[in-house]
């Protein structure tokens, strides 16, 4: 039943680490420059720890249950200007935890953008060279076992079950917000590990499918979008579980949209160019190189293919990154 399964993820273990509902605003000019569809925000990069993003959200969930584990240190791993990272360093630091985190690539000349912050807030860096993704995380873990800490591993971007939770709960506090007079058809994000993506169809399912969820993919992988499609699938399956949700994901059931990829994670180019320099000047509103500059520039070439109908209204989840544009100067400049 889903109310016993809306009042289980209610309820569920977590802890308070964002400011949260974040705002919902309309985006007159940005939409009249467009020329289409009403277009709206919600604006999660706003989440206010250590300036903000989505990863806060689910890790509300993940770090309740590092707690109830008694770990001391928190270990994840991302890119070398991961926000995720970040994130969780803020988090970390906020709850009186160690943290290490394991980038990718090797330690730059200088230290720029969320790597910087990263500093800031203590975290301790290994470079991980091409292993982005965690890779080297079991050898991380056997160390810092052996030193005599409790450590506990977040998952890359802070997807599994409970991080998609997180996001099921985020769709329930948008439809809260928006009411019974909600005009919002469609929501576009940006799709990296899974989580978000998932989160917001299981919060759409448990809510009865009112909206349209569409995630743009930013990591190109060689093998095309279909294992990917299968990781979001299981976390929903996997999350629905834990709050007794009869529902099946289907693969195809998902709208993953891969057209905008490009040259792959992190490679700018005109579209993310174009999409950031737009919003921050019809808006005042910051995204970033890498995550909602792709997803946004997806949205922008929807708009101008007219795959929306003129009475659609389109909601854009930001889900933050700005910290990411200093580290980006000369591919936007
Ligand atoms: C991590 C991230 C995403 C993607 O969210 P996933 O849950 O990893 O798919 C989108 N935007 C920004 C700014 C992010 O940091």
């Amino acid at each position: 039943m889903t109310t016993h399964s809306l009042e289980q993820l209610r309820q569920f273990n977590k802890i308070s680490l964002g400011f949260l509902p974040t705002p919902v605003m309309a985006l007159p000019r940005f939409s009249k420059a467009l020329d289409g569809p009403a277009i709206w925000i919600k604006r999660d990069d706003n989440t206010g720890l250590a300036m903000g993003g989505n990863k806060v959200r689910k890790l509300e969930f993940l770090l309740a249950d590092a707690i109830a584990n008694q770990a001391d240190t928190i270990v994840t791993a991302g890119a070398a200007q991961s926000n995720h990272c970040r994130q969780t360093a803020a988090a970390a630091a906020r709850l009186g935890l160690r943290c290490h985190l394991l980038l990718g690539g090797e330690a730059p000349p200088s230290k720029q953008g969320n790597l910087l912050l990263d500093d800031l807030l203590g975290a301790q860096i290994h470079w991980a060279g091409d292993n982005r993704k965690g890779e080297d995380v079991d050898t991380l873990m056997a160390e810092l076992h052996s030193a005599g800490h409790n450590p506990y591993w977040v998952p890359y971007g802070g997807s599994n079950a409970l991080g998609t939770l997180a996001f099921a709960a985020a769709l329930v506090e948008l439809n809260q917000q928006l009411g019974q007079k909600s005009a919002i058809s469609d929501i576009v994000f940006a799709s990296s590990s899974g989580a978000t993506h998932a989160g917001l169809v299981l919060g759409n399912e448990l809510l009865g499918c009112p909206y349209r969820i569409t995630g743009i993919n930013i990591d190109k992988s060689e093998h095309g979008d279909g294992s990917f499609r299968q990781y979001i699938m299981q976390l929903v399956n996997q999350a629905a579980e834990l709050i007794e949700f009869d529902f099946e994901c289907q693969a195809s059931q998902l709208e993953l949209d891969s057209a905008y990829v490009g040259d792959g994670y992190g490679v700018v180019a005109e579209l993310e160019r174009e999409a950031i320099r737009l919003m921050a000047q019809t808006e005042g509103i910051l995204v970033d190189p890498v995550y909602t500059g792709r997803a946004l520039g997806g949205l922008i070439d929807k708009v101008r293919n007219q795959q929306y109908a003129d009475e659609a209204a389109v909601l854009f989840w930001h889900t933050g990154g700005a910290p990411a544009l200093f580290a980006y100067q000369e591919s936007l400049g």
